[in-house]
């Protein structure tokens, strides 16, 4: 039975409200089920059944909660993550699974609980690598081999990394991974030459289940490194262990890399991550406000994700801004608390200050609140009309674009329809104090004026 007593389950309460004040970029909605268990010895225990949220606790958020516990209690007291309510002290004997028999932990990255599949929000951009991502780690070795993901910075490829080692460690409780950067294997790699110790090297390598390498782009012009990699890869894909491999770039740009890996790459499954579209960046805002448990409105999502589309790392730090922003003036998130925070961030697309033609569109789906496959359709009602004809005006006014390039892109239409949309806004601009309004109003959200020097 676990005991639970008055103070205990009050030291709880209080330390959420100390976490959630003063480390609240550490702070997820699952902390709900960190349970105290007791305070011996200057010791306070807190359970916590989840390896890979136990793990990342101790490694990453351990100082945050000795200064909290500190700070609640007015007593110089230590915590410790345990995964069971007899549990023994994790950091002496950390998950075997996790750490990959015989792996020193160190070259081991870290799992990270936000980056699961529950977490990952699926669009046009990264579907094909979703779905074979979900199909890799329910079968290891046995449906994608190796399974090559790429694409842009900030993309989600680490996060699809992270959730294939998640989901396949759920599973199979004594599967051996190995997750490592790919700098970290070439690392490695050079300090087992050099101590003469490769026995042990190629020992550890080739007896996992899975080997999973981030940033794969890093073995260009790495010569030793690559021929290395390339027996590893070869030994583990001979006997049906699961190869998983992310880089910036497919496997024939990666520059500087031998054929015969270029070859091993691409034998599998390559997957292309892209730009996440419009809707997908306002779902993946809500997704981040829940894991970080921030109340934040439809408004402020959309105002948001209309301003950054290139990066999704810098969607959270915006999201990050905010909150910090709304907490420093002691407010709620609003859309104008977005707007203050953000005012210094120039808008993704506006760095050469030119607009492009994916933030016009943004901008008109959100204010008419229409879908991009309206917008692209043959409909010609006057709902998907209008909002289509202001997006060409736009596009003509604030892009280089010609008018047969902007008929292309709404669907293969003619340059003279373009020209007649750019002609009847021009037109109904001067007449109708509406549609002024409305194209001012979008106009707005994405041309700021240039800051005085
Ligand atoms: P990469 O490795 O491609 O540079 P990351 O995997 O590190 O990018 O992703 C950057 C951030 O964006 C991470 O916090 C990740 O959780 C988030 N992210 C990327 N794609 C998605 C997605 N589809 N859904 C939710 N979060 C995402
Ligand atoms: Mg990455």
């Amino acid at each position: 039975m676990r005991k639970s007593n008055q103070s205990i389950g009050d030291l709880k309460a209080r330390l959420d409200a100390y976490l959630r004040q003063n480390h609240p970029e550490i702070c997820r909605h699952w902390f709900d089920e960190i349970e105290p268990l007791d305070l011996n010895g200057g010791v306070v225990t807190l359970l916590v059944c989840e390896p890979v949220r136990r793990q990342y606790l101790q490694r990453t958020c351990t100082s945050q909660f000795t200064e909290a516990v500190q700070a609640v209690t007015g007593r110089l007291l230590a915590v410790r993550f345990v995964g069971e309510p007899n549990g023994v002290d994790e950091r002496a004997s950390p998950p075997e699974n996790i750490s990959g028999g015989g792996f020193e932990l160190e070259e081991q990255l870290v799992l990270s609980p936000d980056y699961t599949f529950d977490s990952f929000v699926v669009g046009p951009g990264n579907r094909l690598a979703h779905a074979a991502a979900n199909a890799v780690s329910a079968n290891l070795g046995g449906a994608y081999n190796p399974f090559f993901i790429h694409g842009g910075v900030g993309l989600g490829k680490t996060h699809i990394l992270q959730a294939i080692c998640q989901t396949a460690l759920r599973q199979r409780s004594r599967v051996q991974i190995g997750y490592l950067s790919c700098q970290s294997f070439s690392e490695l790699f050079m300090s087992c030459v050099k101590a003469g110790r490769m026995q042990d090297f190629r020992h550890r390598f080739r007896n996992l289940d899975m080997l999973v390498i981030d940033d794969v782009h890093f073995l260009s012009k790495r010569e030793q490194s690559q021929e290395e990699f390339f027996h590893t890869f070869n030994t583990l894909y001979q006997s049906g262990k699961q190869i998983v491999l992310s880089s910036d770039a497919s496997p024939n740009d990666i520059p500087d890399l031998e054929e015969r890996l270029v070859s091993r790459f691409n034998c599998g499954l390559v997957a292309r991550v892209d730009r996440p579209c419009y809707e997908t960046r306002v779902a993946i805002l809500k997704a981040k406000a829940l894991l970080i448990n921030l109340p934040v409105p439809e408004d402020v999502c959309a105002y948001i994700a209309a301003r950054i589309d290139s990066n999704i790392r810098e969607l959270e730090g915006s999201l990050a801004k905010v909150r910090c922003y709304a907490m420093a003036n002691n407010v709620g998130v609003s859309l104008d608390v977005a707007k203050a925070a953000m005012s210094d961030v120039r808008s993704t697309f506006g760095r050469s200050n030119q607009p492009t033609i994916q933030m016009i569109i943004d901008a008109v789906m959100y204010y008419f609140d229409i879908k991009l496959s309206d917008l692209m359709s043959k409909r010609r009602h006057k709902s998907v009309a209008l909002p289509r004809q202001v997006c060409m005006w736009l596009a003509r006014k604030h892009t280089r674009y010609s008018l047969e390039e902007i008929g292309g892109y709404f669907g293969g239409r003619d340059h003279t329809t373009v020209l007649h949309a750019v002609r009847t806004i021009g037109l109904r601009r001067d007449s109708d104090p509406d549609i002024c309004k409305a194209v001012d109003r979008i106009e707005g959200t994405f041309v700021h004026e240039t800051p005085v020097a």
